[in-house]
């Protein structure tokens, strides 16, 4: 900056007094000392006058502003241009600086609008998924009110109708509450070190009845030596909740889910695998969008809420992981997922060398 104003002033300082000495040189009178002798006066004292405007009114003014603009910039941490303010024509950066502010504004509109638009599909398929369940409940409800109690048979086919509905909602409720506490950071995951093949077990204890329900037969790969995963224990029980139960739930009647695993150095990969209905190429990259389904009438009774896959993601993502899918209509699915091998603690070595 500095330089240019110097560099101005000196353009200007000389154009003074070129334009001055010519003149000065028509006169018929005038020597060239004296021609000298005013040159180098006029061109030294429009030097200085013409480097203490620019300097002191033009140039600092520009300072200002380009300070103002730098310290907008930096206090909304938006990405700042090249500021080597020497080498560049000030008027120029802060041309660039508008320009930075500007382009940041408009993403941060650009990011408020979507993030509208999310909230309004949020609320508007949230009180969609809502609406099912308790207009069922209430349409049972008010059947039994307006009479249907006297008869003793409807009245508990009725009461447990309803019964199922709000189990749903309370289900939908939870899995909602879920989300959003990952969408906003606040589940934070607590990894710790555990047998992943006992965890599984428990997952298949607990969806058992389902599975016999359905004639489902589940297989789970049996490991010599036992595999200790570094994870969140509760929130990894779910994923496996989440895919086995969909691995029944979208099989037919009488097929497998097979649950699997493949060791690498640090990393093991646990497949979820089915021979159901499958999902169709087009639906493939949506199913982890929360509330997508792919066909709504084969969903139907299958009770789910469209965001288990969803939970599945979010869960996955804060273990810097991610849900892989592969699958094809009327073949089947798998699902496979990675997580860091954990330490498996001494008591189990020591059990392995019993062995
Ligand atoms: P839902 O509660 O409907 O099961 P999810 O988020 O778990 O919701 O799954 C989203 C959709 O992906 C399901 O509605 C289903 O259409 C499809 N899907 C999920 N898992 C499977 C699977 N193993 N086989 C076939 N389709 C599946």
């Amino acid at each position: 900056m500095i330089l240019n104003s110097r560099a101005l002033a000196l353009l200007l300082a000389l154009s003074i007094s070129v334009i001055t000495s010519a003149f000065l040189s028509l006169l018929p009178s005038i020597s060239t000392t004296a021609l000298i002798v005013s040159f180098a006066l006029s061109f030294s004292s429009s030097y200085i006058l013409v480097r203490l405007v620019l300097e002191f009114i033009f140039f600092k003014e520009i300072t200002s502003i380009y300070e103002a603009l730098d310290k907008i910039r930096s206090e909304e941490l938006s990405p700042i241009l090249s500021r080597s303010r020497n080498a560049v024509n000030p008027l120029r950066l802060i041309n660039k600086g508008i320009e930075s502010y500007a382009r940041t504004k408009q993403r941060e509109i650009a990011e408020l609008k979507e993030m509208e638009a999310f909230r309004r599909e949020f609320i508007a398929d949230v009180s969609h998924e809502l609406k099912t369940p308790i207009f069922a409940a209430q349409g049972f409800v008010h059947t039994l009110l307006d009479g249907a109690v006297e008869d003793k048979k409807v009245r508990t086919k009725f009461l447990k109708k309803a019964a199922k509905s709000l189990d749903g909602l309370d289900i939908l409720v939870q899995d909602l509450l879920t989300i959003s506490q990952m969408e906003t950071g606040e589940i934070k995951m607590h990894p710790e070190d555990f047998n992943i093949e006992e965890m599984i077990k428990e997952v298949l204890d607990q969806v058992d009845g389902k599975a016999e329900k359905r004639e489902i037969d589940i297989e789970l790969q049996h490991l010599d030596v036992p595999l200790y995963v570094l994870a969140d224990y509760q929130r990894i029980y779910q994923v496996m909740t989440n895919l086995v139960t969909n691995g029944i739930k979208y099989s037919k009647k009488g097929g497998t889910v097979k649950i699997f695993f493949e060791q690498e150095d640090e990393h093991v990969t646990v497949f979820v695998q089915d021979k159901g209905l499958g999902i169709p190429e087009e639906d493939i990259g949506r199913i982890f969008e929360r509330f997508y389904r792919v066909d709504k009438s084969r969903n139907k009774g299958k009770g789910g809420t469209g965001l288990g896959l969803s939970i599945v993601k979010h869960i996955l993502e804060g273990h810097d992981s991610k849900i892989e899918v592969e699958s094809e209509e009327g073949v089947g699915s798998k699902f496979w997922f990675k997580l860091r091998l954990g330490k498996v603690p001494e008591y189990e070595l020591l059990n392995e060398d019993d062995d």
